[in-house]
């Protein structure tokens, strides 16, 4: 086992970790980066909810402000009289205006029979005569309101410090307790009215729409909600319907309008929108960065595994060559030195001998044109020398001078050439070695039916030449490497049969420079057929040199079902 191997593999986990682990970071950052955006702006709108709350209760506190500094003892006393009250109070009441706010503003006594009795006598506030005057005629609510401000002052007043003292009865009125603070007692009730009707439409529900906005860019959705009846008073999206599954937030009204709340639905705002464009963006580059990194970092290693075991066949290739070229020049050697020393006189010995020197020599001579051909592919050789060639001629010529060859073999050969096959311009070494290398192939790797067919013929301006032998076929996967460089199938039938994955890489290195094009299928078990294509050269009417389209046709014609096809 290599050790390196175990490097390059642990580096390159160690990389594809690396790159796992700064994208999961960089995506947990940009997600946080938008939670964040998306927090700011649900904050800032529960921040606007509750200063909206803040503006209504100064709103509807206004009055009280001008009641601060009244002399509550001239009030007392004031208040002791019966009829109309004038004075510091009614003057601050004319000062302060008219209020739709409120229906009507009332005066009562520390110890006011209204509290109990509905009906019994109160004063009440006129802007017409700018005085209380005296009156049985007032809603009930102004006595609820009267009762409860009683209740809760009685247990405030001991330790109150502040002149004026606000108690609010829902949204039906606002109680003032005025308080001399000097001698710890109450002074008076003003009892403000609240008018529901001017709070909910002329108010409330306008300055909601103002605050907060209408339109689906406001991202938020407000609904005034009565909790106690269940009852929407106003809503900033009134086509929204209300729910309370679709509310996010509750925003209860500080010490006032107790019965009632804002809800809020936070719906997508141009800033969350923008946010999320901006996520998506980075999360999109960060994927192709990503990607890149990664495929770079797999074609990298997968490059340098190819390189690895490229230098390898390359070095196993070089110690075979080596020691091929050595074993027919020894024989080479031994014959030359028993000849050179004059000991072998006898005749048949002599031709025995040169017959050996010959053998060996052809031998050499041809593990030496294979080498040229290695060195000549990939590189634009300038011995290329095309010539007009007839190929029915040259394949007869051919399968003549390798009959002896392959019958020697135990093969039986088969020639079909159709008749008037167009010329080709091919360098005739060229073709010699891809004749050569393909009929060579069909004899290593058919060990058992030992059968070789050559086909010539015409489709449209291509001359095609199939090579069919019955030998051991070739797997599918194996295919596309099969024109590879030092590519070899394992297969431990082919083991035995010699070789350097080299013959089909020079075959289409050679058919590519003669402008043709080379095609194989393969049945497993069966046999294979390598189909080489040559444009023909052009008569009369001039070719199109579509060989593309001749090789589908072709492949549609003559491929079997289950078949392997490649075409290169
Ligand atoms: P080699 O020197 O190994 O024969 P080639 O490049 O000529 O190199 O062939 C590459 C591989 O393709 C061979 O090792 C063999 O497995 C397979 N191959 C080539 N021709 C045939 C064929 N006619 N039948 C079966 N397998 C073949």
């Amino acid at each position: 086992m290599n050790p390196y191997r175990n490097i390059r593999w642990f580096f390159l986990a160690l990389g594809l970790v690396a790159v796992i682990g700064l994208t999961g970071m960089n995506v947990y950052s940009l997600y946080a980066l938008h939670d964040n955006a998306v927090k700011n702006s649900v904050d800032n709108q529960k921040r606007q909810l509750f200063e909206f709350t803040n503006q209504v209760r100064n709103r509807i506190r206004q009055p009280v402000r001008h009641f601060r500094r009244l002399d509550m003892e001239k009030l007392k006393k004031s208040l002791a009289q019966s009829g109309s009250i004038s004075g510091e109070i009614s003057e601050k009441m004319t000062e302060y205006g008219p209020d739709h706010m409120f229906s009507g503003i009332y005066l009562a006594a520390p110890e006011c029979k209204a509290c109990d009795v509905y009906g019994a006598p109160l004063w009440q506030f006129s802007h017409h005569t700018g005085q209380f005057d005296i009156t049985t005629e007032y809603s009930p609510k102004v006595s609820d309101g009267l009762t409860m401000a009683r209740t809760r002052m009685k247990t405030l007043v001991s330790d109150y410090r502040w002149t004026t003292r606000i108690i609010f009865d829902t949204h039906n009125s606002m109680a003032v307790a005025l308080i001399n603070p000097a001698e710890r007692e109450i002074v008076g009730y003003l009892i403000f009215l609240i008018d529901r009707d001017f709070l909910v439409t002329q108010y409330l529900e306008p300055k909601l729409r103002e605050t907060f906005g209408t339109g689906p860019e406001s991202g938020i959705i407000i609904w005034l909600h009565d909790w106690t009846k269940n009852e929407v008073l106003a809503a900033t999206h009134p086509d929204i319907a209300y729910s309370y599954q679709i509310v996010d937030f509750i925003q209860n009204f500080p010490d006032l309008l107790n019965d009632w709340n804002l809800k809020a639905r936070f719906t997508k705002n141009p800033d969350i929108s923008a946010s999320r464009a901006s996520l998506v963006r980075n999360l999109l580059v960060l994927a192709g960065a990503v990607t890149l990194l990664i495929g770079a970092l797999i074609f990298m290693f997968l490059t340098a595994q190819r390189e690895r075991s490229l230098a390898q066949r390359q070095a196993l290739f070089l110690a075979n060559v080596t020691h091929e070229l050595k074993t027919p020049l020894s024989v080479i050697l031994a014959a030359g030195e028993n000849l050179q020393d004059g000991r072998i006189t006898d005749t048949s010995r002599l031709k025995s001998y040169g017959s050996h020197i010959y053998q060996e020599s052809v031998r050499l001579h041809s593990m030496i044109d294979r080498l040229l051909d290695v060195a000549r592919t990939g590189t634009k050789s300038l011995t290329h020398r095309k010539k007009t060639i007839d190929p029915a001629g040259y394949i007869r010529d051919y399968m003549k001078k390798k009959e002896r060859f392959l019958k020697a073999g135990g093969f039986v050969t088969e020639l079909h050439i159709e008749q008037e096959l167009p010329e080709i311009s091919v360098d005739p070494q060229d073709l010699t070695s891809i004749f050569d290398n393909l009929i060579d192939n069909a004899v290593k790797y058919s060990p058992f039916e030992k059968h070789l067919s050559i086909k010539a013929r015409q489709h449209r301006d291509n001359v095609v030449i199939e090579f069919h032998d019955r030998g051991i076929g070739i797997p599918r996967d194996a295919l596309k490497y099969l024109f590879d460089k030092f590519f070899r199938v394992e297969d431990p039938r082919t083991t035995h049969s010699r070789g350097h994955g080299l013959g089909l890489a020079i075959v289409k290195d050679l058919v590519t420079k003669n402008n043709g094009a080379i095609r194989v299928s393969s049945t497993p078990d069966s046999g294979s057929v390598f189909i080489v294509y040559f444009p023909g050269v052009p008569t009369s009417s001039p070719s199109n040199g579509s060989i593309t389209t001749e090789q589908e046709t072709v492949a549609a014609e003559t491929a079997p079902n289950e078949t392997n096809r490649h075409v290169f």
